[in-house]
């Protein structure tokens, strides 16, 4: 996706902080944190949103979810715990159109919304 901003950060087109990478996953810092950690867990593959999801590229969840086990023991924040959220659509705040799930952590969230 020549216009996708997360795609030219995988690309190397866009700099970015990186914090974890492996074959299939790029973790790097958020351009405008909301926590003292805040980084953003991303396929390599551009896959839109949650929506996109289907039987045939369902696996990438699976790295997902072990990149960010990866990134939490980096960043040192497995034991006390963190956030993680992928905003979904219009509704759901989503702002680049490439599935990505926010990892926030670094402190303990008062305000909850569930
Ligand atoms: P969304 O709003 O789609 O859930 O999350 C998109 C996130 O990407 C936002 O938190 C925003 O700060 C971050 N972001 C947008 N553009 C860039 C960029 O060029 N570099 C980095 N590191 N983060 C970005
Ligand atoms: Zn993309």
């Amino acid at each position: 996706m020549s216009d996708c901003v997360f795609c030219k950060i995988i690309e190397g087109i866009i700099p970015s902080s990186k914090v974890y990478e492996n074959d299939d996953i790029v973790v790097f810092k958020d351009i405008n944190p909301v926590a003292p950690i805040h980084v953003l867990v991303v396929p390599k593959v551009h896959i839109e949103s949650l929506e996109a999801l289907n039987e045939q590229n369902i696996d990438i969840v699976r790295k997902i979810h072990l990149a960010i086990l990866q990134t939490t023991k980096l960043l040192g924040i497995n034991e006390e715990g963190y956030r993680v959220i992928t905003n979904c659509g219009k509704n759901g705040g989503q702002t680049v159109p490439h599935l990505h799930y926010h990892i926030i952590g670094g402190t303990k969230f008062s305000e909850k919304i569930i």
